[in-house]
């Protein structure tokens, strides 16, 4: 069997909070238990949200919780050229078509039901011809959406077993590249896990419906698949999704309330991998890390 390799792939907006810290230190310990190599991936796409020092930060965050990555980290934002060979070989399997849509007129061409709680685009510019488009490139500068098929998208995902989604109704035609050019998180992490030579990835389950497209479009662009692992997310007391705003839940305010091998105990408690609540190193854990026993469903912390 090949060697695994686990990724982190955190996005630099902001501190790190603890649904981020217990998916990097589940996704490191899957990976340093079965042997395998870690890599580190900083996703900076979008200019408006991330910036450098967040970028500093994470690392800083990740080494003070214990965990390390071999090779140089991986900056999503030098790689603009990478991601658009990956769009225009979409481009010449004829998948890709601008969308003027604003975001109003988005919602309005749209029914909500995808599985994370967005909404199914409706795929009226697909059907737009060429003059109508030529007539709103004078005025508008598109997205580019990829048309997905009529099909079922399956996987069997190491914790949640097996998971399907028909992607015209579930997902809709999904944006990889926004008006202003940035290339969209779809198209960048499956050129990304596959350049990174990533074979295993753990992540929050808020992602699964990511990982249906991500399948797909690897399959597009005939790019090896990674086993798939998606985590229980963590919930505040009131049941609601942890969020950058919970600033408590934040590393730089839990820092004040805990050393790191005690937030790593804490979390490893919810994990299941220790029974009483204790200070533990990650590399403590690594023996004691196995699939069955973490948790699979979402739980307040
Ligand atoms: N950058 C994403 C996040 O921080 C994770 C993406 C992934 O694991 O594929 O939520």
């Amino acid at each position: 069997m090949s060697k695994v390799v686990g990724r982190f792939a955190p996005s630099p907006s902001g501190r790190m909070h603890l649904g981020n810290l217990w998916s990097c230190l589940l996704a490191w310990l899957a990976a340093r238990s079965a042997g395998g190599g870690m890599v580190l991936r900083l996703e900076d796409l979008d200019p408006d949200r991330c910036r450098p020092e967040y970028c500093d930060q994470v690392m800083r965050d990740l080494e003070w919780l214990g965990l390390d990555w071999d090779n140089e980290p991986v900056y999503q934002s030098r790689r603009a050229d990478i991601y658009a060979e990956a769009f225009r070989e979409l481009e010449r399997q004829g998948l890709i078509y601008p969308c003027f849509c604003t975001r109003a007129e988005r919602l309005a061409a749209s029914a909500p039901h995808r599985s994370d709680g967005a909404a199914v685009y409706d795929g009226r510019c697909r059907s737009l011809t060429q003059p109508d488009r030529e007539e709103l490139f004078r005025t508008r500068r598109p997205a580019w959406r990829v048309q997905v098929p009529e099909a079922e998208v399956s996987f069997t995902d190491l914790l949640q077993g097996s998971c399907a989604e028909n992607l015209a109704r579930d997902c809709g035609d999904f944006i990889l590249r926004r008006s202003d050019g940035v290339f969209a998180y779809q198209l960048a992490v499956v050129v990304d896990d596959r350049a990174m030579g990533v074979t295993q990835v753990v992540r929050g389950g808020d992602l699964m419906s990511s990982t249906l497209r991500q399948i797909w479009l690897q399959e597009r662009l005939g790019l090896p698949r990674p086993e798939y692992g998606h985590l229980p997310l963590l919930l505040a007391h009131d049941g609601r999704r942890l969020a950058k705003r919970d600033r408590d839940l934040e590393l730089g305010q839990l820092q004040k309330q805990y050393t790191a091998p005690e937030l790593v105990g804490r979390l490893a408690l919810a994990a299941n991998l220790i029974d009483r609540s204790q200070a533990i190193s990650p590399q403590e854990l690594i023996p004691l890390f196995a699939w069955e026993k973490l948790p699979k469903k979402d739980m307040a912390i």
